[in-house]
């Protein structure tokens, strides 16, 4: 059961139009269906855009991620070396 959106009848059998005054409930359905087809765009946009994201931050991170550790190890033992070679003289 539910309501006509032009007069407010309370409709019992779902029909094409308003028993009571004849609007017809066709094109209620079809906005319906043309939302339901927008929020499906917008799922699918929403993913492609989160899937984006995703790719850009592992294409960007993950070499860093990589590198970071083995460049500040480096550099590390690269410090205690000079230090090293240079208490030694
Ligand atoms: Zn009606």
């Amino acid at each position: 059961m539910f309501y006509c959106q032009n007069c407010g009848a309370k409709i019992e059998f779902a029909g094409k139009f308003c028993s009571f005054c004849g609007f017809s409930f066709e094109k209620s359905t079809n906005t319906d269906e043309k939302d339901a087809r927008i929020n499906e765009l917008e799922q699918k946009i929403a993913r492609l855009e989160q899937g984006q994201v995703k790719k850009t931050a592992s294409s960007s991170f993950s070499p860093w991620m990589a590198i970071l550790p083995i460049g500040f190890v480096a550099a590390f033992l690269g410090f205690f070396a000079l230090i090293i070679w240079i208490v030694r003289q």
